[in-house]
């Protein structure tokens, strides 16, 4: 069986503008790492200003010629692109299993099928816009926002660029496209299917390169009218100021600390191994995990035992072996963060239930970190309120159903949450009263056409489904 280790070298060398695979402006190359076996599995063009200008304006002058291509034809060339992932999901699977760490079934299914039913799903919610309502003497049309700049994260690569390019493209904006430099290697895969399908030249275009440099440039830019941004929300405050001096619009997905709260009438064993699973998730890197989980203080012994007993069952492993459920983190940066949280946990009197920061046995090359539980974690230690982006539970007791709620709305975050109960109206009563983007009521599956997005620190915005699609829309209102 090919291992992570004897793929071949994946060098792409130019940026994709006006239709055409072109050389960037400067010499300057980023290199990507693999995330098992810590060497170089290719690299991507340091994009320049010049280039961004050179893709604004490709996107600029595509714009009308695409806003004006009848709806079923944008969702024609959308099947078509959808068709041309699907064609090459085992080729995605693999390379994101490389580039981000994610065990290969579940890149499968994650990686490589999100993106894919993402671009399938256009043609149907095209169909359910309200394009021309009428609304007393005015007669109110949607249009499309126009060029618009998609700044994407490394963690789930693909996705994260369908969820904007897809819905931007089927509205009949025109896109620039800025992937993670961590991760970048599948955003060119996807311009290789957009040229393959013959998309007209300018409707989408990728740069890759830094987020201080690109990304910036993007947000700054005169000639771009949307920017949509998923990311760090240190990175987010940055776009939304770069943006701010030409008013541009913008959408933001940024972090979370989601609250997962187990009620005292919920199966504990239930809702303990599904939580846990939430967490660790592509190894904790996942913006939406459930990494705090609120257990009642009366039956909190019981909760330890049940969730360091699941959490060891996560033995990290090659992602390219069938049994592996957790690979490495993305990068080497990444893994020292995640074991300086783990450290000041430690510190600031947190329970080690499992796990730690020192290198799992037997896995010496990788940016592997150990599962790991931690129990009577309160409310001001650091690992309950910052992001930590690794294999990292915390418990935290709590006394009442009232404490519960006090305790999950006690962040700067709002993304996502999760709520268990016996009862599932009660499930529900407290789930509404939870100030996040989305929650789960007794392990509710993901829905890729749900809103997904934010309340506080998390962003603003929403992406997937009807309202993802609408956040690519203008209304006009045409007095009659
Ligand atoms: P990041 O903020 O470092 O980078 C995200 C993107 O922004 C990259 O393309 C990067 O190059 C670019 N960037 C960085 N600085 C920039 C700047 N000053 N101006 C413009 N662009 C800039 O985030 P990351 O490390 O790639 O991803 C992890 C973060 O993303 C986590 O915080 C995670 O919670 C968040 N995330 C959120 C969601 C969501 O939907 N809410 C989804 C996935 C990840």
């Amino acid at each position: 069986m090919a291992t992570a280790t004897d793929r071949a070298v994946n060098v792409r060398e130019k940026i994709y503008v006006g239709g055409e695979w072109v050389k960037a402006g400067g010499d300057g190359v980023i290199e990507v790492i693999n995330a098992s076996t810590e060497q170089v599995m290719g690299s991507v063009p340091e994009g320049t200003v010049e280039d961004v200008d050179r893709a604004v304006a490709a996107a600029r002058s595509a714009f009308d010629a695409w806003a004006a291509t009848p709806v079923p034809e944008r969702a024609d060339w959308m099947a078509r692109i959808g068709q041309g992932l699907a064609a090459r999901m085992d080729e995605i699977a693999a390379l994101i299993a490389q580039e981000v760490g994610m065990p290969l079934k579940l890149s499968t299914m994650i990686q490589a099928g999100l993106p894919t039913t993402t671009f399938n799903s256009m043609p149907k919610l095209l169909e359910e816009i309200a394009w021309e309502q009428q609304v007393g003497n005015s007669l109110v049309v949607r249009e499309p926002v126009g060029v618009v700049a998609a700044i994407t994260p490394w963690n789930y690569p693909l996705h994260q660029i369908a969820a904007k390019v897809a819905p931007a493209m089927a509205a009949g904006c025109t896109v620039v496209l800025k992937p993670s430099q961590v991760a970048p290697l599948n955003a060119a895969l996807l311009a290789d299917v957009i040229d393959e399908v013959g998309l007209p030249a300018g409707v989408f275009n990728l740069v890759t390169g830094r987020g201080s440099v690109i990304g910036e440039a993007l947000a700054r830019h005169p000639d771009v009218d949307m920017v949509s941004f998923t990311g760090s929300t240190a990175a987010g405050r940055r776009v939304a100021e770069a943006a701010a001096g030409t008013i541009k619009k913008v959408a933001l997905e940024l972090g979370g600390k989601s609250p997962n709260v187990i009620l005292d009438d919920a199966d504990l064993q239930q809702a303990i191994t599904d939580g846990v699973g939430k967490c660790f998730l592509n190894s904790g890197q996942t913006c939406s995990a459930l990494t705090r989980m609120l257990v009642p203080r009366s039956r909190l012994a019981e909760a330890e035992q049940i969730a360091a007993a699941v959490a060891e069952h996560f033995k990290p492993g090659d992602p390219f072996d069938s049994s592996t459920v957790l690979g490495p983190l993305v990068s080497e940066d990444q893994r020292e963060t995640v074991r300086k949280y783990i450290a000041k946990g430690i510190d600031e009197g947190a329970k080690l239930l499992t796990g730690g920061a020192e290198t799992p046995a037997g896995l010496d090359h990788g940016y592997f970190v150990a599962p790991t539980v931690f129990s009577e974690v309160t409310p001001g230690m650091t690992i309950a309120k910052e992001e930590i982006f690794g294999p990292v539970l915390v418990l935290m007791p709590y006394e009442d159903e009232q404490d519960a709620v006090r305790i999950a709305n006690d962040s700067v975050y709002g993304l996502a949450g999760g709520v268990w109960s016996g009862d599932p109206e009660r499930a529900k009563r407290v789930a509404r009263r939870i100030r996040t983007g989305q929650v789960e009521i007794n392990g509710g599956a993901f829905n890729p056409l749900a809103p997904f997005g934010g309340y506080k620190q998390s962003g603003y915005g929403r992406e997937l489904g009807h309202y993802g699609l609408e956040e690519f829309l203008q209304v006009k209102a045409l007095q009659l």
